[in-house]
C-alpha cells in the first residue's frame, strides 16, 4: 500500500501492459523507448497520450496547446515569468502553501534578471508559519491588468485544496490565470475553461517522473515573449508538437498507459467518487479519534489527495509510521518541512488500501490514545 506523495502509485494495470509491451512494442522488435521520436511508431504514442489529456481535462485540441516538457512544475515557476512577466508588468501570486511560496520566489529572480514584478495577491500564511485554508475571494487583492494571477490548487505539503467544496471556489480574475495542478490534475472534474494555464508534473497522478504537462490556451501560447531562448518559450513546444527536442518517450508513453487505464475506470467523474470516499475513510478516522489525531487544515480546504495529521507527539508519530510499515503501507511520513503524517491518496491509490488505513489508525489510537 503505497502512500507516497510523488514520485506515487502507479495504476497496476498501466504497469502490467508497459511489462507486456516492453521488448516487442507492437511487432516492432524492440522497445518503444527504442524508436525514434520522429518515427511512425512513436508518433502513435506520442499523438494518443495528448488527445487523452486534452480529453480528459477538458482542453480541446482546437483551442488549447497541450505540451510535454521537461523539468517539473519547478522549471515552471521559471519559465511562466520567463514567458509572459515582461519589464514593468505585474503577476499575482495566491500563496495557499510550500509550492505557491516556490513560485513566487522564482518569479522574483526572474524579475531580476529584467523581468516584471510578483505580487503576492494573498498569502493564508498563519502566524505559526502554516497553511491551513485558502483565501476568500475578498481576500485578494488583485493587480489590475496583472499579466495573470497564478493559483496553486492542491498544496501537497500542507494538504489545502481549492475548491473541495462550493465554500472555497477558485479565484476568479480578469486576467489570464494560471494553476499549478501538480497534485490533483485529473483527481476530480474541474472547469478548465476557467483558466488559461494548467500545468502538472506527472509523477502525482497521471504516470511517472520526467514529463511535465502543460495545457495553454492557444492565445496564451501566443502572448509569450519571444526573446528568450527557444528551448523556453512555450510557442517552441506548442509549434513542434512538443517535438522540439527528444522528449521522455518513455515516460510519455506511461502517461498514456495511465490515462487510457483512467479512461477504462470510467473517466475522471468515475475517479472523483472513488476518490472522495478514499479521502473520507481517513478524514472520518481523524475527526472520530476523539482528538488523539488532529487535522489542521480547516474542512472546506481538505485535500482529498494529500491528508495530513498530527499525533500528541513527535514520538507516537515515528511509532505510527514504524508500526504502519510493518503492516506494507508506505510513504506516511509527512513532508520533512511541517512533519507530521501524511498519506497522499492519488488516483491509483486503492479504496482498500484507504480502509486498511482507517482501521489501523482506530486500532492504533486504542492502543496508545
Ligand atoms: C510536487 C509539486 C511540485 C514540484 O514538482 P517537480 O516535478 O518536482 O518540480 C510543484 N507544485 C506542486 C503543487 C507539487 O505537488
Amino acid at each position: 500500500m503505497n502512500f507516497n506523495a510523488g514520485p506515487a502509485a502507479l495504476p497496476l494495470a498501466a504497469l502490467d501492459r508497459a511489462r507486456e509491451e516492453l521488448l516487442d512494442f507492437e511487432g516492432s522488435g524492440m522497445s518503444v523507448m527504442e524508436h525514434s521520436h520522429r518515427g511512425k511508431v512513436y508518433e502513435k504514442v506520442h499523438s494518443e497520450a495528448t488527445a487523452l489529456v486534452a480529453e480528459l481535462l477538458g482542453t480541446p485540441l482546437d483551442t488549447w496547446d497541450v505540451l510535454f516538457v521537461q523539468g517539473g512544475a519547478s522549471m515552471a515557476f521559471a519559465q511562466i515569468p520567463m514567458n509572459f512577466l515582461g519589464p514593468n508588468m505585474t503577476a499575482d501570486y495566491v500563496v495557499t502553501g510550500a509550492w505557491g511560496e516556490k513560485a513566487v520566489a522564482e518569479a522574483r529572480t526572474i524579475k531580476a534578471l529584467g523581468g516584471g514584478e510578483p505580487h503576492v495577491a494573498a498569502s493564508t500564511k498563519g502566524a505559526d508559519k502554516s497553511y491551513v485554508r485558502v483565501p476568500k475571494q475578498e481576500e485578494l487583492t488583485l493587480t489590475p491588468n496583472a499579466a495573470y494571477l497564478h493559483v496553486t490548487s492542491n498544496e501537497t505539503i500542507h494538504g489545502v485544496e481549492y475548491a473541495v467544496g462550493p465554500e472555497m471556489p477558485f479565484p476568479k480574475a480578469a486576467v489570464p490565470i494560471v494553476v499549478d495542478m501538480s497534485s490533483d490534475i485529473l483527481g476530480r472534474r474541474v472547469d478548465a475553461s476557467q483558466f488559461d494555464m494548467i500545468y502538472a508534473g506527472a509523477q502525482k497522478n497521471i504516470g511517472p517522473s520526467g514529463v511535465t504537462i502543460v495545457a495553454l490556451k492557444k492565445e496564451m501560447t501566443a502572448r509569450g515573449r519571444k526573446d528568450i531562448p527557444t528551448i523556453f518559450q512555450y510557442r517552441t513546444v506548442a509549434e513542434n508538437q512538443s517535438l522540439y527536442n527528444t522528449p521522455p518517450t518513455f515516460a510519455i508513453y506511461l502517461v498514456r498507459n495511465t490515462l487510457t487505464w483512467l479512461k477504462s475506470e470510467g473517466g475522471v467523474a468515475a475517479i472523483e467518487a472513488r476518490n472522495r470516499k478514499k479521502a473520507a475513510a481517513i478524514y472520518a478516522a481523524i475527526d472520530g479519534s476523539g482528538g488523539f489525531y488532529r487535522c489542521p487544515v480547516e474542512p472546506a480546504c481538505r485535500s482529498i489527495m494529500n491528508v495530513v495529521w498530527r499525533l500528541p507527539t513527535a514520538e507516537l508519530e515515528e511509532t505510527f509510521v514504524k508500526e504502519a510499515s510493518a503492516q506494507r503501507m508506505v510513504g506516511l511520513k509527512g513532508h520533512r518541512a511541517v512533519g507530521g503524517i501524511r498519506a497522499s491518496i492519488y488516483n491509483a491509490a486503492e479504496l482498500s488500501w484507504c480502509e486498511a488505513l482507517a482501521a489501523f489508525m482506530k486500532d492504533f489510537a486504542k492502543r496508545y490514545g
